[in-house]
């Protein structure tokens, strides 16, 4: 039985490994050419990562979790204003693809090729290529993330929402912080809670490669209202005019656009986070956006990860919710041997609900971030302390 997976990210790689264990002939489709490793930033761990990756066959062992024990909110004058003790794990995005790519052993990956359309026929999925290839499949599976081709070509009506902000995302080696800096910062799980904003940063390991000098290096995602699509297309056009809705390349966001965020960094951060903010030589901007899948299968066609639910980065779930859809998917698959219709429905009667819990977690998270009129009051601080990059107990819900 043949699989193509379009995605060679995190929830295609998980994918590609799960089937490619159970038997599967598996060909992975990536429309970058170069390896992904290089780019991303950090992500948390939880219990339910090490149990995909378990299934996966890579051992926490294997990989370069930082450890933190407690969370700090830092307030605007610097001070720690409350205190938390909360060990977790933390992991560099490159460094979990990276081991991932390596354990999908024998799969074609096909760098630089791109979906552009497919037919559910009785004898099997055919997939059109950009570049003229076509292939025949058992089963297809969109893991092309937030805008997904195979979602869009499967869903056509369904459209993801603007959530009225972006989050700045940056890593910053810890040899670029001043050393009062570096104590405070890389040695807990960060957050600040500036009105009408949220701010949280982790240590992450450095990618082998860069690891002269320190070995660590600091990750933040900043979260900003940029109310309407005026707003934020404003943020995401580049010196030529050209507007990049689907996210912005890092190296053509704009001089003014860059110094005014490093500009309200000192004005609204703390002095440690506003450091590490300004000290990034190459920050992201990522758009938030809201959006669940009616159906995570149709047919012989599944969605998994990004392209099937996007939650909003504060419950730090997405790679986790990628690896658990991979092996949601397995099992559906076991379940139902050389019936894929059949197990892709039970895929989807089983993940779905729980992912659109999950995405509703996200966002009851978001919300917190109000309106900006007045800073997050003590009990809604201490909420989001507990709950931010913490895998929620979820009941499925639609
Ligand atoms: C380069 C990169 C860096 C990231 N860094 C972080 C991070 O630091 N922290 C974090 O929490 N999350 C990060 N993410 C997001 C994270 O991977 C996802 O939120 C989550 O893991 C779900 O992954 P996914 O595989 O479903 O989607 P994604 O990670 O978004 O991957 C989708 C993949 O599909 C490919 N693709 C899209 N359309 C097509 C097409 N038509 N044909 C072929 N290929 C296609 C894309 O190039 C991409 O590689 C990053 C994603 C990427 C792509």
């Amino acid at each position: 039985m043949r699989a193509v997976i379009i995605g060679g990210s995190i929830g295609g790689l998980f994918t590609a490994n799960m089937l490619e264990r159970a038997g599967w002939d598996v060909v992975v489709v990536e429309r970058t050419a170069e390896q992904l490793s290089a780019r991303g930033a950090g992500v948390v761990t939880h219990p339910e990562l090490f149990d995909d990756l378990t299934i996966a066959g890579v051992s926490k062992q294997d990989l370069a979790i930082v450890h933190v024990d407690r969370r700090i909110t830092f307030g605007t004058d610097g001070s720690k204003e409350y205190v938390l003790d909360f060990p977790q794990g933390l992991v560099a995005w490159g460094e979990l693809h990276q081991y991932l790519s390596k354990t999908v052993r024998t799969s074609q990956i096909l760098r630089g090729a791109m979906l552009t359309s497919f037919q559910d026929t009785e004898a099997g999925v055919l997939v059109q290529l950009a570049d003229g290839r076509s292939m025949m499949a058992d089963l297809l599976i969109g893991a092309d993330g937030f805008r997904s081709t195979v979602r869009r070509l499967l869903l056509p009506s369904e459209q993801i929402d603007y959530a009225g902000y972006a989050a700045w995302r940056g890593l910053v080696s810890e040899d670029d912080l001043d050393g009062d800096v570096a104590a405070d910062l890389m040695s807990c799980f960060a957050f600040g809670f500036p009105k009408g904003e949220q701010i949280v940063g982790y240590p992450v390991a450095k990618p082998d490669a860069e690891a002269a000098g320190s070995a660590r290096q600091f990750n933040y995602v900043w979260y900003r209202p940029a109310a309407d699509m005026v707003q934020l297309e404003a943020m995401l056009t580049d010196a030529q005019g050209n507007i990049h809705r689907d996210g912005i390349p890092p190296h053509l966001l704009r001089s003014d656009v860059l110094a005014q965020m490093r500009a309200d960094a000192l004005r609204v951060l703390s002095p440690q986070l506003a450091a590490a903010v300004r000290a990034t030589r190459q920050p992201l901007l990522q758009p938030i956006y809201d959006y669940a899948a009616s159906r995570f299968a149709v047919g012989r066609v599944a969605l998994v990860g990004d392209a099937a639910v996007v939650a909003r980065p504060h419950c730090g779930m997405g790679v986790t919710k990628a690896g658990s859809d991979a092996a949601a998917l397995l099992d559906a698959l076991s379940a139902h041997p050389g019936d894929v219709r059949a197990a892709l429905q039970l895929y989807d009667e089983v993940r779905r609900p729980l992912a659109h819990a999950l995405m509703h977690h996200a966002q009851d998270l978001g919300n917190t971030i109000g309106d900006g009129k007045s800073p997050a009051p003590p009990p809604i601080v201490r909420k989001l302390m507990q709950e931010i990059a913490v895998a929620p107990q979820l009941h499925g819900a639609n």
